[in-house]
């Protein structure tokens, strides 16, 4: 017996399968992006066109018949609108064709119950960080199980904006890991750091570090110090969230979480507070099929019975709006 979980948020499209908590199957195909960024229709286009070939190696790989399958998750939001309409047409049709339910799963929700699934946490703080989101999430009991956004940014994503300084700089692929490869070596100029409360914002920090490209500073002093100043502001609000919750253990989930230096600072502030630091491997914290197929089972197991208006796209919602059932 099986769970398919399908991922279409933003650049890739993901199939993974999962068949109680163990993964036994997660392809994904990655639209390339080019200096223009993502453009939501041609995205959209190549969800569609890869989406049916996708599920046919996916079953084959998990050696699993339609028979097998009990219930289809997808990812319902956040996320750009016309990807995430591939996924949803896709999950309500096969699940229409083989008469199983189909769950709406929310992505954020998603990245942290892979992530803890794999680092087998039971309630970490976590430092959620993509390209369109960055917040300090925890899991709250009250008024009744969800999870509490304690601090997020104010603007962009901190992915995003790492990507769009790459895209000004003519770094390519324009992307975290090439600004990373730039960075090495760099020394730091001071940039604009800000940090209210556990919230964070982005918007000035990247308008800063284009204008020193303009002025002719080092790509590689002013990729360093981006670097430096947006994982420290992050950082910096997350360990007063853990010493608020009291948090033993912090993980980080999300794109942006396959950053090496982000991984050794996170390592560091968790050493210095005696906490469990935990981060999954790239494959789970890139965006992927398993983790939707693997919130899918909790959902299904769990009893949840969505409605059909509930099997929507919605593009800005928010994970403190999810109730967890599981
Ligand atoms: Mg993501």
């Amino acid at each position: 017996m099986a769970v398919i979980g399908i991922e279409s948020s933003a650049h890739t499209m993901g199939i993974g399968i999962v068949d109680r908590g163990k993964v036994v199957c997660n392809i994904k195909r990655m639209y390339r992006i080019t200096d223009k960024g993502l453009i939501p229709a041609r995205v959209a286009d190549f969800h569609s066109e890869g989406v049916g070939g996708i599920i046919s190696e996916s079953m084959k790989v998990a050696g699993i018949g339609a028979r097998d399958i009990e219930a289809i998750g997808y990812t319902k939001g956040p996320g750009l609108g016309a990807c995430l309409r591939v996924g949803q047409l896709t999950a309500l049709t096969l699940s229409k064709r083989l008469g199983v339910p189909v769950m709406p799963v929310n992505h954020a929700v998603a990245h942290i119950e892979i992530a803890k699934w794999y680092l087998k946490m039971r309630n970490p703080l976590a430092l959620y960080v993509s390209g369109g989101n960055s917040q300090i999430i925890g899991l709250s009991e009250i008024p009744h199980r969800h999870y509490h956004i304690h601090g997020e940014t104010f603007d962009v994503g901190v992915g995003n904006m790492i990507d769009n300084f790459a895209r000004y700089a003519k770094l390519n692929p324009a992307w975290g890991s090439t600004v990373a490869r730039s960075a090495e070596g760099g020394s730091y100029i001071e940039m604009p750091y800000t940090v209210k409360g556990m919230d964070f914002a982005f918007a000035g920090l990247l308008t800063n570090a284009e204008k020193l490209i303009d002025s002719g500073k080092s790509v590689r002093d002013v990729a360093y110090s981006l670097q430096e100043t947006a994982f420290s502001m992050l950082l910096e609000a997350s360990e007063r969230a853990m010493m608020l919750m009291g948090s033993g253990e912090f993980l980080i989930c999300g794109g942006v979480a396959q950053s090496a230096r982000l991984k050794e600072m996170a390592r560091l502030m968790c050493k210095a507070h005696g906490a469990r630091f935990g981060v999954a491997t790239d494959e789970y914290n890139a965006d992927n099929g398993a983790m939707i197929a693997l919130v899918a089972e909790k959902m299904f197991r769990s009893g949840h019975k969505p409605a059909r208006s509930d099997c929507t796209v919605k593009q800005k919602y928010r994970i403190d709006s999810v109730r967890v059932g599981w």
